[in-house]
């Protein structure tokens, strides 16, 4: 079997689980069970940390600060925080280099570059520290389910192998994690007894994936007959619908765990043992702000402090807090989170591409993108641009989506002045007209 990128894959191991992995994940099993009151101090440690950081050391919120008249013991509780303005995207790719405390910027930092919800990229830097805590965090979940370290199978949106492959192995194995990484985008009718033969022949105890590539699995698993027991399936990133449910656990007869985060790690929400949505109130303080559409997620990073993000926008929703739970936190519960879309492209082949976010990400002058399908195998990608979109950027688009889609996709570009929003004013960046999901 083709080994994955295994010195890659150790040193990130090092990198990621090493000592002060193991004491973060010791500090978060133990706040899942604070009381209340416990809750709110932790909470308050943390934060009056982060500001007095922020006042010292980020030139953004200094100078905020002092225009505003506010001194940082002003801010301690998640109410205080309401003295700040909200942050929106646009502003922190305004002031980026404002945001940024120069002196913790280490080859360790990374830098990822997200085009985010509306398909125009923005860059955010993670330090160590925050990137490890954020680990422990999801470990958290994982090993809550009963999953610490057992032999899995992970089909996410990355790119494993290169499109142009026509022929299996569409995956690559991963010793140090004892992980079958499977490609997404070669998931189809016709690969898919390949997929089948894999699982079956490697055994995996779990699988880490997203709704939509579960059920298209699911379909195909179904489609041959194959029943395959998976102890937990972990999922993230789109809402899991009813019916999506339904065929999966007919077919995969698991438990399934769901995790919530974004790019900009500003907060997370994660289902807990007994299936309940939880804030994880330890990882950053989270406001629910009323607004038209639903209450949207409102987030402040108590971690990471190369650029922190106070009071950051998600432009994601949930709705109304459900009844308390019984798995013994008092973290806050959520009924659901609104607004993660279940989308993806169908390429001439027929394979299914679940994930077109990277493809606008290094494109300049482009505010936001919008991938139509109207016709299998042909994408409209409706494009609003800063008025600077130079044909050299129009190719640049073209090419890269024929690279993460199919080299024999027939790819058209509209330039618009506006791009309609979804329900809950949702931007949507695939939209499928000849396929959907249910
Ligand atoms: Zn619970």
């Amino acid at each position: 079997m083709e080994r994955f990128f295994t010195a890659h894959c150790l040193f990130k191991k090092i990198y990621r689980e090493g000592y002060l992995f193991k004491r973060y994940l010791r500090e978060l099993q133990q706040s899942y069970r604070l009381s209340a009151d416990e809750l709110a101090a932790y909470q308050r440690r943390q934060l009056r940390d982060m500001v007095q950081h922020c006042y010292k050391n980020i030139p953004y919120y200094r100078d905020q600060f002092r225009q505003l008249g506010l001194k940082p013991d002003m801010i301690r509780t998640l109410s205080d925080l309401s003295e700040l303005p909200i942050l929106d995207k646009q502003t922190v790719k305004d002031n980026f280099d404002k945001l940024i405390d120069r002196k913790r910027l280490t080859p360790w930092c990374h830098k990822a570059k997200t085009s985010g919800t509306t398909g125009s990229p923005g860059v955010f830097i993670r330090d160590r520290d925050a990137i490890v805590f954020e680990h422990a965090a999801v470990w958290r979940q994982w090993a809550q389910a009963g999953d610490t370290g057992k032999k899995r199978v992970t089909i996410r949106g990355g790119m494993v192998v290169p499109m142009t492959q026509a022929e299996p192995p569409f995956w690559r194995y991963n010793p140090i994690h004892r992980e079958l990484i499977m490609c997404c985008y070669h998931l189809s009718p016709k690969t898919g007894k390949a997929y089948i033969d894999k699982i079956l022949e490697f055994k995996p105890s779990v699988l880490y994936s997203s709704p939509t590539i579960v059920y298209t699995l699911a379909k195909l698993f179904k489609a041959y007959r194959v029943r395959y027991p998976f102890e937990h399936i972990f999922m993230s990133s789109e809402n899991l619908s009813s019916e999506m449910a339904q065929l999966i656990r007919q077919v995969f007869d698991a438990p399934i765990s769901d995790w919530y985060g974004q790019a900009e790690r500003v907060a997370a929400i994660a289902t807990c043992p007994q299936g309940t949505y939880h804030i994880q109130e330890d990882y950053s303080l989270v406001e629910l702000i009323d607004t038209p559409n639903g209450k949207e997620l409102v987030g402040t990073q108590l971690r990471n402090k190369v650029m922190p993000l106070l009071r950051y926008r998600t432009g994601d929703y949930v709705a109304d807090e459900s009844p308390d739970c019984t798995c013994g936190s008092n973290f806050r519960t959520v009924a659901n989170i609104i607004g993660r879309l279940n989308a993806y492209l169908v390429t001439p082949e027929g394979y299914r591409i679940f994930n077109t976010t990277h493809i606008p990400a290094s494109i300049n002058n482009l505010i936001e993108t919008q991938f139509v399908q109207e016709k299998p195998g042909e994408v409209r990608i409706k494009v609003l641009t800063n008025g600077s979109f130079q044909t050299e950027d129009r190719e640049a688009l073209i090419q890269k989506t024929l690279q993460y889609t199919s080299p024999t996709m027939k790819v058209e570009i509209e330039e618009v002045s506006h791009i309609p929003r979804g329900p809950n004013g949702k931007f949507i960046s695939i939209l499928n007209q000849v396929e959907s999901l249910n």
